[in-house]
C-alpha cells in the first residue's frame, strides 16, 4: 500500500528527471550511464524495455511451470539468458536512479521524495494502510500480472497506453476510467485516500447512480482489479437504496429461462427460472410437459406462518419454565397476540412453541404475514411481546431477538418437522404412456429408484429434509428470478419426493411435500423491476388487495409444482441412464472455450 501511495506522486518525477537537460548538465557525481555514448534517453529506454520485457518473460515462464508442474529449478537456456539480461538491466537502473536519488537528497532538492518524508504524509500513509489492512490484494494466476512500477502512477493520473508499448510495458488489467467530471475525480481520490467513507456516498451526493459509479472507480483503483464485465449502466440504483443492497458498484446478470406451461390446479403458469446451470430449465420444462399431458398437478397449502424465536435467560431454570408455562397458557394468548399484532396490519400471531435449555428459554413465535415473506413483520411483533413480557418478568434477560430456534437460513429439524413459511404438498398422476414417451422410462424403474435414492439413500446419508433429487435447483432458480431471499433456499428446499405405482401398477403417482417454502410478493427484492416482471408473469406481483396473502401462497404452490416437474424429469433421466448425456449436451458448451 505504501508503495502505491508513494508512487502516486513520485514515479513521474523520478522517471522524468533524467529527461531534463538542466539536471544532466550540472551533475557532478557520475551516473551509471555516464560511460555510455548513446543519448541518455535512448539508453534509459533500452534498459527499461529490457528490464520489463525480461521480467514479463520470466513471469510467464514461472506461471507455465506452476501450471504444468515443472520444477522451478529446471532452467532452460533462454531462461538463463533472460536472467542475465534482468541482472544487467537491474544493475544499470539501480545505478542510475540510486545515484540520482542520493545525489538529489544530498543537494537538499525539494523533490517529490522529500514530500513523502513529510510527517503528515507519513501519518496519512499509515492511516490508509490500516484502513485496507496489511495484506496484499487477492490475485489469480493468469488474471493479474504484477504491474510494473511505472504503471502505479495510473492510480491518480489516468493515462492512455501508447501504441508502441512493449510487452513489459503492457498495461496491467486495471482499467482506470477517467471520471466524468473534475468534481467526481476529486471524490474518487478522496474515497481512495480514505477521507470519504465509501458508504456515505449516496447520502453525501444525493445521487445513487453517481455514488455507485464513483465507488466502483475508487474500488478499482484501490484494489488494482478491473470490474470490466460487471455492468453499471441500466440499473435503477434508487430502487435498492435502504432496502436491498448497500454500497453497490454494479449488478450481476443472471439469465432467466422459462419452464412451462406448468398445469397446476387447473391453471397454466410460465415459470421463470434464474440460473446458469445448463439443462435445468430444459429438464424442468420436460417435467411440466409430462404433468400437463397427464391432466395437471394439484397442490394443497397445509400451513402458512413465519417464525422468529428469541432467546431469553433467567437466574434459574425454574423461572425460565414459569415463563414457558405463561406464554403457552391459552388464557394468556389474547393478551400476547394483541401486543404482537400491533406491529402490522398483516402480521397475526398464530402460536408460540417453547424449548428450554437450562435457564434459557426459546420461544418460537409463528404468525401469518400477508403477502410478505415476513421476517421483518414477525420480528417487530416479537419485539412488542418481549416488551410486554419484560414488564411481567423483570428478571428476564433478552439475549437476542433471534435465538436460532426459528430457524432462518440454516438446516434445522424444527423447520422440517414443524414447517416455516408455507407448507405445501403437490401431486400428480403421470400416465403410463407419458412416462414412456416423454420421460423415456417406465413406472417400475422410477418407483424403485425413488425408494433407493430419495428415501433409502438420503436416510443413509443422514439427510435433513433432503429426501429428493434436486428440489433446491428449482427453488433457487425461481427464488432468484422472483426476488426471494436466495439464502432461504436452505430450508425452502426441504422436500420429500414420493413415487408409487397406481391404477394396477400402470401409472405413476408422484408427490412433493415441502414444509418450509419461504416466499413473498411484497418487500425485499420482489419490488425490483426485473424480479417484479417475473412475478407479474406468474400473476402474483405485489400485494393482493382482495385477499391479502393469496399472492404469496399461490407463489408457494407454483414453487412446489415446479419442483414436482423437476423431480419427475431428473429422476426419469437417472432411471433411463440419460443424465450424463443430456448434461454433456446442455451443460457443456460445444464452443472452444479457449477462443471464447
Ligand atoms: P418482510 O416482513 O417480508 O421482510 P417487508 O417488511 O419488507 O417484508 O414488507 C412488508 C411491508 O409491506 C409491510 O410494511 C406491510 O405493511 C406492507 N404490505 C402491503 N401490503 C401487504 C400485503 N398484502 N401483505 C403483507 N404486507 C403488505
Amino acid at each position: 500500500m505504501d508503495v502505491r501511495r508513494r508512487s502516486n506522486k513520485s514515479v513521474y518525477s523520478a522517471a522524468d528527471e533524467p529527461l531534463k537537460p538542466h539536471k544532466l548538465s550540472s551533475v557532478s557525481p557520475p551516473n551509471a550511464s555516464d560511460g555510455i555514448s548513446l543519448p541518455l534517453y535512448l539508453t534509459n529506454g533500452v534498459f527499461f524495455t529490457m528490464f520489463f520485457s525480461v521480467m514479463y518473460f520470466l513471469l510467464q515462464r514461472w506461471r507455465e511451470k506452476i501450471r504444468n508442474s515443472i520444477p522451478l529449478h529446471v532452467v532452460t537456456l533462454s531462461e538463463l539468458a533472460a536472467m542475465a539480461g534482468l541482472f544487467v538491466s537491474a544493475i544499470y537502473l539501480l545505478g542510475f536512479f540510486g545515484v540520482g536519488f542520493v545525489q538529489s537528497a544530498l543537494k537538499g532538492n525539494q523533490d517529490i521524495w522529500d514530500v513523502e518524508d513529510d510527517e503528515n504524509n507519513e501519518k496519512y500513509i499509515l492511516e490508509e494502510d490500516s484502513r485496507r489492512g496489511p495484506w496484499p490484494a487477492a490475485t489469480t494466476l493468469g488474471c493479474s500480472v504484477p504491474p510494473p512500477p511505472v504503471r502505479k502512477i495510473a492510480a491518480v493520473a489516468p493515462e492512455q497506453p501508447t501504441k508502441s508499448a512493449t510487452p513489459a510495458e503492457k498495461p496491467a488489467p486495471i482499467i482506470i476510467t477517467p471520471a466524468s467530471s473534475s468534481d467526481d475525480e476529486e471524490i474518487i481520490k478522496s474515497v481512495v485516500e480514505g477521507k470519504t467513507p465509501s458508504y456515505s456516498l449516496e447520502s453525501k451526493l444525493g445521487d445513487t447512480k453517481r455514488a455507485a459509479s464513483i465507488r466502483r472507480e475508487a474500488l478499482q483503483r484501490i484494489t488494482g482489479k478491473s470490474l470490466e464485465g460487471l455492468p453499471l449502466e441500466g440499473f435503477n440504483y434508487d430502487s435498492i437504496l435502504g432496502q436491498c443492497c448497500e454500497m453497490p458498484v454494479g449488478y450481476v446478470q443472471i439469465p432467466v429461462g422459462i419452464a412451462g406451461p406448468l398445469l397446476l390446479d387447473g391453471r397454466e403458469y410460465s415459470v421463470p427460472m434464474g440460473t446458469t446451470e445448463g439443462c435445468l430449465v430444459a429438464s424442468t420444462n420436460r417435467g411440466c410437459k409430462a404433468i400437463a399431458a397427464s391432466g395437471g398437478a394439484t397442490s394443497m397449502l397445509l400451513r402458512d406462518g413465519m417464525t422468529r424465536a428469541p432467546v431469553v435467560r433467567f437466574g434459574t431454570a425454574k423461572r425460565a419454565a414459569e415463563l414457558k408455562f405463561f406464554v403457552e397458557d391459552p388464557a394468556n394468548f389474547d393478551n400476547i397476540s394483541a401486543a404482537f399484532n400491533k406491529s402490522s396490519r398483516f402480521g397475526r400471531l398464530q402460536s408460540i412453541q417453547c424449548a428450554i435449555a437450562g435457564k434459557n428459554l426459546y420461544m418460537r413465535f409463528s404468525c401469518s404475514t400477508g403477502d410478505a415473506m415476513g421476517m421483518n413483520m414477525v420480528s417487530k411483533g416479537v419485539q412488542n411481546v418481549l416488551d410486554l413480557l419484560q414488564s411481567k418478568y423483570p428478571d428476564m434477560d433478552v439475549l437476542g431477538i433471534s435465538g436460532n430456534f426459528c430457524s432462518d437460513k440454516k438446516p434445522a429439524a424444527v423447520n422440517w418437522i414443524e414447517g416455516r413459511g408455507k407448507s405445501v404438498v403437490c401431486e400428480a398422476t403421470i400416465k403410463e404412456d407419458v412416462v414412456k414417451k416423454i420421460l423415456k422410462t417406465n413406472v417400475a424403474s422410477l418407483v424403485e429408484l425413488n425408494m433407493l435414492k430419495n428415501l433409502t439413500g438420503s436416510a443413509m446419508a443422514g439427510a435433513l429434509g433432503g429426501f429428493n433429487a434436486h428440489a433446491s435447483n428449482i427453488v433457487s432458480a425461481v427464488y432468484l428470478a422472483t426476488g426471494q431471499d436466495p439464502a432461504q433456499n436452505v430450508e425452502s428446499s426441504h422436500c420429500i419426493t414420493m413415487m408409487e405405482a397406481v391404477n394396477d401398477g400402470k401409472d405413476l403417482h408422484v408427490s412433493v411435500t415441502m414444509p418450509s417454502i419461504e416466499v413473498g410478493t411484497v418487500g425485499g427484492g420482489t419490488q425490483l423491476a426485473s424480479q417484479a416482471a417475473c412475478l407479474n408473469l406468474l400473476g402474483v406481483k405485489g400485494a393482493n388487495r382482495d385477499a391479502p396473502g393469496s399472492n404469496a401462497r399461490l407463489l408457494a404452490t407454483v414453487v412446489a409444482g415446479a419442483v414436482l416437474a423437476g423431480e419427475l424429469s431428473l429422476m426419469s433421466a437417472i432411471a433411463a441412464g440419460q443424465l450424463v448425456n443430456s448434461h454433456m449436451k446442455y451443460n457443456r458448451s460445444n464452443k472452444d472455450v479457449t477462443k471464447a
